[in-house]
């Protein structure tokens, strides 16, 4: 059996390895896992670049035509509010009204979504809000894999850049894609976890209560969890 002291020495060499190269990639500017479009799916064909701020994400994003929901789509809804926010809401995907307007969460299910905001005592403008999706799925239908994985890179350059104190991934297509996890929402629900060291509440998705009276209660029990973990 090696002795301690043999142990020791080898993470020793292993940290002051790990910490000579992180110095290296600083100076050499090379980008930190996170902070590389589309680590998690990166396509062989997509250039590698780094995204230091919203504008530079959207000019990336470019008149995107990387799926054929571009054939459909009358408007790129990008996300929007406030860069510095503390509090990043994401959906599932444009509807209709967002289509046609280019904005976020504009339709019923938005409607509900600012007035949960508020109830938060927040503003839209105080938040930032965007989806997993940036172009609108034909008919509402549910965004398939291949969608997803093409525009997902997107998401989490965002989430890069905003560096949130807490994401609220709204419905089981945000939580599934941001955490990796395809447990049912009603599991996920209800406690945080964590995505990049962000802390991320999922919670049932705004469309869904709209059918759903009974599930208000348990979304205001997430923002509650939310609002204290702003507070701090
Ligand atoms: N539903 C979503 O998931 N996102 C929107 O922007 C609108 C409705």
């Amino acid at each position: 059996m090696e002795s301690r002291e043999a142990i020791r020495k080898e993470l020793k060499d292993v940290l002051s390895a790990l910490r000579a190269r992180l110095i290296w990639d600083r100076e050499m500017e090379i980008p930190l896992p996170f902070m590389i479009s589309g680590k998690r799916n990166a396509s062989k064909s997509e250039p590698v670049l780094i995204t230091r701020t919203l504008e530079e994400v959207r000019a990336k994003l470019g008149d995107c035509k990387r799926c054929h929901l571009s054939l459909l789509r009358t408007n790129i809804v990008f996300g929007e509010g406030n860069p510095r926010a503390k509090l990043v809401f994401v959906g599932e995907a444009p509807g209709a009204d967002e289509d046609r307007q280019g904005r976020p969460f504009v339709g019923k299910a938005g409607q509900l979504l600012t007035r949960i905001i508020n109830a938060m005592g927040l503003k839209r403008d105080d938040v930032y809000i965007c989806n997993v999706l940036k172009c609108r799925p034909p008919g509402n239908r549910s965004p398939d894999p291949k969608e997803i994985e093409k525009c997902e890179p997107f998401l989490f350059d965002q989430l890069s850049v905003l560096k949130p104190k807490v994401i609220c991934a709204l419905g089981s297509i945000a939580a599934r894609t941001i955490l990796r996890n395809d447990a049912p929402i009603t599991i996920l629900r209800g406690r945080f976890h964590y995505f990049q060291g962000i802390k991320v509440m999922p919670t049932f998705h705004p469309a869904y209560l709209l059918r759903n009276q009974a599930a208000k209660k348990l979304v205001w029990e997430d923002m509650k969890l939310i609002m204290e973990e702003l507070k701090e």
